[in-house]
C-alpha cells in the first residue's frame, strides 16, 4: 500500500518550527510572562457556566466583535476575529491571495507571513530592509507597481527585529498601495501595545488597510488562542465567506469579552514589559561583544560578535532559552530575547555578563 502525495507545493514545504527545551528561563517565544487576573479567569468560567454547550456558538460573534470594537474605537462591522492572529492572516490570504496572486514581504520578518502565503498557493515577493531593519517607502512603491501584488505585509513593531515604523512610513506605503489600487496593506501590530505608536485610525471604510491584534501578548491569554483585525466592513465580508463557520468557540468568545473588563490590569502589564525592556536595553548596550537593536515590542533582538549559536547554546546551558536566528538571512549571529519577568530578565543579563565578559579575556 502506498499513501497518496499531497499537493507538489505542501509535499515541499518546511513546516515552521520553533523549538522548545524544558529550561528554567523561558525567554524564546515573546509570550507574556505573567498570567492572567485571577478574576478574569473567574468571570470567563462564570460566563462559560451560562453558555448553552448543545448548541453552535454564536458565528458572528457579536459580543465579542462589539466589545472588541468599542476597545478599539472603531464600529464592529470593523472586527473580524479569529483563532489567533494568524488565522486572521491565513483567513485574509484565502479571500485576498491564492494562485495566481502575490504577496509583498520585508525580510527579515515574522516566518508566519510567507509560510501562510505557501500554504494558501499565494507567490511571496521579498522586499528589501535597510540597514536598521526599516522599510523604505520608496523601495515598497517600486516593488508595488512592479510586482503588483495583491498583498502587502508590514509587521511594526517587526518581528524578530522589533523594529517600528514611522506614522510617515505608514502613511506613505498606504498612499503608494492606494495609488496602485486592487491591493491590501496589511499592518501586524500582534506588539502593537508595546510601541508608541498604531496604524489602527488610518482604518476607514474606503481605505484598502487591515491591522491586525492578537490577545496572545498584552493580553496574556497565548493559550487561549484569539486574534482579531480592524479592517473596511467589505473586506470583513469576505473574511467571513472563507472562514469555517462556527470557526471561534463559545469558550474563546467569552474568554475575550471577559478579558475586556480587566483592561487596566492588562495595561498595567504592558507598562512593566516595557519598563523591563529599556532596562533590558539599557544593560545589554554596556556588555562587550554584542549589538543591541532598538525595539518597540517585547523582545529584543542582539548581534553577537562572534558565533551567535555559540552563545544561544551557552545560555541554554545557563538554563536561559531565547531564540536563535543566527543562521537567518540578514540574522547572521543575531538572538532574540523576549522580555521576561524582573527575575528572568536578570537571571538571562546575569548569564549573558558571564558570557561575554569572559570571552573578551
Ligand atoms: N504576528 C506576529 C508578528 C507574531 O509574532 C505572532 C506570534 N508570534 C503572530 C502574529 C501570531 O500570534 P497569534 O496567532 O498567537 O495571535
Amino acid at each position: 500500500m502506498s499513501l497518496p502525495a499531497p499537493r507538489p507545493d505542501v509535499q515541499a514545504l518546511d513546516g515552521y518550527h520553533s523549538p522548545q527545551l524544558d529550561v528554567p528561563v523561558r525567554l524564546n517565544t515573546n509570550e507574556s510572562p505573567f498570567a492572567p487576573p485571577p478574576a478574569f479567569v473567574d468571570a470567563w468560567l462564570a460566563a462559560l457556566a451560562a453558555v448553552d454547550l448543545n448548541r453552535y456558538p454564536d458565528r458572528a460573534a457579536t459580543d465579542l466583535r462589539a466589545g472588541i470594537a468599542k476597545h478599539v474605537g472603531h464600529p464592529a462591522e470593523r472586527i473580524f476575529a479569529a483563532n489567533g492572529s494568524n488565522e486572521v492572516l491565513q483567513t485574509l490570504l484565502l479571500a485576498y491571495g491564492g494562485p495566481g496572486r502575490r504577496a509583498l514581504v520585508f525580510e527579515p520578518t515574522y516566518a508566519l507571513h510567507s509560510h501562510i502565503c505557501r500554504i494558501t498557493g499565494t507567490e511571496v515577493v521579498t522586499g528589501e530592509r535597510d540597514a536598521d531593519f526599516r522599510i523604505s517607502p520608496t523601495e515598497v512603491g517600486i516593488l508595488v507597481g512592479s510586482e503588483r501584488p495583491s498583498v502587502i505585509f508590514v509587521c511594526s513593531p517587526n518581528n524578530p527585529t522589533g523594529t517600528v515604523e514611522s506614522r510617515a512610513t505608514l502613511e506613505a506605503v498606504l498612499a503608494s498601495v492606494i495609488d496602485r489600487g486592487n491591493a491590501l496593506l496589511v499592518v501586524d501590530e500582534a506588539y502593537g501595545e508595546f510601541a508608541d505608536y498604531s496604524a489602527a485610525d488610518l482604518v476607514a471604510d474606503d481605505v484598502p488597510l487591515v491591522v491586525v491584534r492578537t490577545y496572545s501578548k498584552v493580553w496574556s491569554l497565548a493559550a487561549l488562542r484569539l486574534g482579531f483585525c480592524i479592517a473596511p466592513p467589505a473586506v470583513v465580508a469576505e473574511f467571513e465567506k472563507v472562514v469555517l463557520p462556527y470557526h471561534l468557540s463559545a469558550a474563546t468568545q467569552t474568554a475575550g469579552v471577559a478579558a475586556l473588563a480587566f483592561r487596566d490590569e492588562m495595561d498595567e502589564r504592558v507598562h512593566t514589559l516595557v519598563a523591563e525592556r529599556h532596562r533590558m536595553d539599557e544593560a545589554l548596550r554596556q556588555m562587550p561583544g554584542i549589538t543591541v537593536y532598538p525595539s518597540g515590542a517585547n523582545f529584543v533582538l542582539i548581534r553577537a560578535d562572534g558565533d551567535g549559536r555559540a552563545l544561544w547554546e551557552a545560555l541554554v546551558e545557563r538554563g536561559v532559552l531565547v531564540r536563535d536566528f543566527s543562521r537567518w538571512p540578514r540574522l547572521d549571529e543575531c538572538l532574540r530575547i523576549t522580555v521576561g519577568t524582573a527575575d528572568e530578565n536578570d537571571r538571562c543579563l546575569a548569564a549573558l555578563r558571564e558570557l561575554l565578559t569572559a570571552e573578551r579575556v
